[in-house]
């Protein structure tokens, strides 16, 4: 049918493009592309070595923080379809490129700038933060901002197309139009309920993983954000088939985006499963510095901390031989339906070593990477279409849930779900 070009070769790269190569009726052609491309290599010799796929795959060199460097590798794979699997970063270069040469985005991560402490995106941030009231480092604004560039060049722009963001706003979307009237509240809650035997380690890129978790909290409550510190609210919550566990209040970037595309919801929160260990860590790498992200001299050379941190970690692509047990993640919704109240729970379990056995990788990249596939196909298959920029919620989420059941992420309506308090 088409033919995509995935920017990134990392983790959650790796899973979106087995699954291409899976769904070779859909994708005839993968081009993986990134600064590494023995990595691409890599990978495309192992889908060639299982002889599964009728996919034609081919690799590229590409530094995605060039918008030149992407329009000339666009023009020469001419894709139907750029999926940004790369880093938030380089969200609007790649955005840039695909507009330049009309040709249709995805991505799995709204846009965050590398260095914050840049003074012209300074400026804009900390506008934003008076404005709007969180201080997350990302948000869309920036992606927003190309809606009418997007739909004046005729090509459609996918935002978010992860688990989450990604499947949670999916099943925001299907349970609007299959179980409601009117949503009042949604606890987007994220369960890693895996073991991968080291002290710390992060399940995807560590610095973006880092930056999040350590920011600020916050939700949306009767149309304003509420902030909270990092790590303030905290509940327990019994996971179907993961158990009982802790869980924190984070800000997360579908908040956003749903609170925009929800009409009338009271309230948006989200929550993510964190072992104590993990939090200790954490806290004390912040304390002495290491999750800095601005530059420092080192024996006279600019380091930067958080990145130096990175080199240190288990790379996330390494644990999947070594976690074990699954991942619960999913959404709980509070409202009513033909004038009765009701409250369902959408959820989504998966098994790290399932994961491990199908493409090589744990279940934190097989749940990014298998709707980061499905978001691509539904474009590529035209059932999701239109000139703009969209979030995932916006469009139909009946072909998207068959897809997730079909490509490996099953999901389950529980219509009696505990609530969070
Ligand atoms: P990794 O760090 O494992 O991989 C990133 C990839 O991007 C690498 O292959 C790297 O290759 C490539 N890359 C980085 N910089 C550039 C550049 N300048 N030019 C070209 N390629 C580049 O990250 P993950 O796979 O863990 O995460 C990928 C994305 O998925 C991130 O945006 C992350 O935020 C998002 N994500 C979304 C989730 C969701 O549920 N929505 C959950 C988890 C992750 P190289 O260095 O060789 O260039």
């Amino acid at each position: 049918m088409g033919k995509v070009l995935v920017i990134g070769c990392g983790g959650v790269a790796q899973v979106a493009i087995q699954k291409c190569a899976q769904n070779d009726a859909v994708f005839d052609e993968i081009c993986i592309a990134s600064r590494t491309v023995s990595k691409c290599d890599d990978l495309k010799k192992k889908i060639e070595a299982e002889g599964k796929s009728r996919s034609k795959i081919t690799t590229a060199k590409v530094n995605a923080d060039s918008v030149d460097e992407l329009i000339a590798l666009i023009k020469s794979v001419k894709p139907d379809v750029v999926l940004n699997l790369a880093l938030p970063y380089q969200d609007l270069t790649i955005m840039d490129a695909c507009l330049a040469c009309g040709v249709h985005y995805v991505d799995s991560a709204n846009y965050e700038p590398e260095d914050t402490e840049d003074p012209k995106w300074r400026a804009i941030y900390e506008k934003r933060c008076k404005e709007l009231g969180f201080t997350a480092y990302f948000d869309y604004s920036w992606q927003w901002a190309y809606q009418k560039k997007y739909k004046n060049a005729g090509i459609t722009a996918i935002l978010g197309t992860g688990f989450d963001p990604g499947v949670t706003s999916v099943f925001t979307a299907y349970a609007l139009k299959h179980y409601f009237d009117q949503i009042d509240t949604i606890d987007i809650l994220d369960c890693n309920g895996g073991d991968h035997g080291y002290p710390f380690a992060t399940n995807f890129n560590p610095e973006i993983n880092l930056r999040e978790v350590s920011a600020n909290g916050s939700y949306w409550e009767n149309g304003h954000w509420v902030e909270t510190k990092p790590m303030e609210i905290k509940r327990e919550y019994n996971f179907e088939q993961v158990g009982m566990k802790d869980m924190y209040l984070l800000h997360h970037e579908e908040i956003e985006s749903l609170a925009k595309n929800v009409p009338g919801v009271k309230r948006i929160r989200f929550f993510m499963t964190f072992g104590q260990s993990y939090l200790t860590h954490m806290k004390c790498l912040e304390n002495v510095g290491m999750l800095r992200t601005d530059p420092v001299m080192f024996e006279g050379r600019e380091i930067v901390p958080i990145q130096f941190l990175k080199a240190l970690l288990p790379d996330p692509a390494s644990l999947g031989p070594r976690t074990v047990g699954k991942t619960n993640i999913g959404c709980i919704y509070t409202g009513t339906k033909d004038g009765k109240k009701r409250n369902i729970k959408i959820y989504n379990v998966c098994d790290h070593q399932e994961c491990y056995k199908e493409v090589g990788s744990q279940a934190i990249s097989y749940t990014t990477g298998v709707p980061a596939m499905i978001g691509t196909m539904m474009v590529m298959t035209g059932q999701w279409k239109g000139a703009g920029v969209f979030n995932v919620e916006e469009f139909d989420p009946d072909p998207y849930m068959e897809a997730l059941n079909k490509w490996g992420l099953p999901w389950v309506v529980d219509e009696n779900p505990v609530l969070v308090d």
